[in-house]
């Protein structure tokens, strides 16, 4: 394994202010296209904030990142769905 992350440093210690945490789920494309906002603030995430993609294997695209919002800090776990996928859940 070349990558791993390290969520247990990420752990928040009881009684303190909790960083915040949130998952999106949404299509590559998308997401090239900075259409992603933050759900915390509302800020526009994309390629630009430096995410850091992960579960790569070989030749297969990755299909999960994170990065921080820069506004917020809130961590935001992006999880990468075809168009298609995404289109049948919609409708
Ligand atoms: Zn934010």
């Amino acid at each position: 394994m070349g990558t791993s992350l390290k969520w247990g440093s990420l752990e928040p210690e009881m009684g303190k202010k909790r960083p915040g945490f949130a998952d999106i789920q949404t299509s590559r494309k998308a997401f090239d296209q900075d259409e992603v906002r933050c759900p915390n603030c509302n800020r526009k995430v994309g390629p630009g904030d430096n995410p850091k993609f992960i579960g790569s294997f070989g030749n297969v695209a990755s299909t999960l990142a994170t990065m921080t919002c820069q506004r917020c800090r809130t961590m935001l776990s992006i999880r990468f769905v075809e168009d298609g996928e995404r289109h049948a859940v919609d409708s």
